[in-house]
């Protein structure tokens, strides 16, 4: 974790003054920023199908990376005919081509077997009959296989997904730097096909650009204590938003893949004094808010000379939603003495 200043011109417009990120989401800034280069320095878009190489570009198929504290979408471009292929599709179709035709061949030959045999010896007539009936149920069901789709096996269909990425002129550095991060195919309902684009020019950024969504943010939304080096009070405030990011990311495992999302607001007062305005959403998670209010509440001092602000929030993947329908709350009364006091 670590605290970084916003430019003064920023903090003049009333954007935070300092702001907490993850290592881990710095090192996604980063392998961000140098996908964003790459694809400008490329003419600002891919110029081929990364599967086969086609110029013939239709569509844009974003794979979704899900990671432990960010998720982002990895934009890919297709030709037609690479987007109708797993693992773009989830299905291999007609994988008993092989089969039904050996099958169809042996019931075609015995048929004739049968009827050249019926011929030769009159007696066989009423055997003949029964038999063909059988062979034509054997052929309608052959046929009706033949037309049978499979679905892809799931390890398979991931192992392929990475080659694939990996073929991207632009999209592959992010999988290489965060190697454990889950990769998804955005498909609305689980036995859909995944999500297709036209393919436009601007597709790859723009879907590669809004899709960065960090789980955590932590800012310091007001200092008037003016945090130091000197004083030790940068790397308290610090500790303050690692402690906050553990109590925080330990306690929404027990939400599994519920959404879940969660934001404190506290305001640290001289006389080692401080607020703390807490909400968990949905509010149905009681349990887990009263965890995380008794972690924060047994949160070692941070000692201060004048009001400090901080707001910290996180979620899971499925809680992106609610962890931006959260509203920040306003300063206490306290908080606003002190800085009506302070001017
Ligand atoms: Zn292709």
């Amino acid at each position: 974790m670590q605290l970084i200043p916003s430019p003064p011109k920023e903090v003049a417009k009333g954007f935070p003054p300092l702001r907490a990120v993850s290592n881990e989401l710095l090192r996604a800034n980063i392998v961000f920023s140098d996908t964003l280069d790459s694809l400008e320095k490329a003419g600002g878009h891919t110029k081929s199908c990364v599967n086969c190489g086609s110029s013939a570009l239709a569509f844009g198929v974003p794979v979704l990376l899900k990671e432990e504290h960010f998720s982002m979408s990895l934009p890919l471009a297709l030709c037609r005919k690479c987007s109708e292929k797993p693992p773009v599709s989830p299905f291999v179709e007609f994988s008993n081509f092989r089969s039904a035709w050996t099958t169809m061949a042996l019931c075609v030959a015995g048929w004739i077997i049968l009827l050249i045999l019926s011929v030769v010896f009159p007696a066989l007539a009423t055997l003949f009959a029964f038999t063909s009936l059988g062979i034509f149920i054997l052929v309608a069901l052959t046929i009706l296989k033949f037309f049978d789709t499979v679905p892809i096996e799931p390890k398979l269909r991931d192992s392929q997904t990475v080659d694939l990425i990996n073929k991207s002129p632009h999209f592959g550095k992010m999988l290489n730097a965060f190697p454990n991060a889950k990769l998804l195919w955005t498909e609305v309902s689980p036995n859909s096909e995944p999500l297709k684009y036209a393919w436009t020019k601007e597709f790859e950024r723009e879907c590669f650009q809004q899709s960065f969504t960090p789980y955590e943010r932590g800012f310091v939304m007001a200092d008037l204590h003016s945090l130091d080096l000197s004083d030790g009070s940068i790397p308290l405030c610090t500790e303050v938003f690692r402690y906050l990011s553990d109590t925080f990311r330990d306690n929404f495992q027990s939400a599994q893949d519920n959404p879940i999302a969660a934001q404190v607001l506290i305001t640290f007062l001289p006389g080692r004094k401080r607020e703390v305005q807490l909400k968990v959403s949905p509010s149905g998670q009681r349990a887990i808010r009263e965890k995380i209010r008794d972690k924060i509440e047994s949160m070692p001092d941070f000692p201060v000379n004048l009001p400090v602000v901080v707001l910290y929030r996180n979620c899971n993947f499925p809680g992106i939603e609610l962890a931006n329908e959260l509203p920040i709350p306003d300063p206490t009364l306290r908080t606003r003495a002190f800085a009506r006091g302070f001017r």
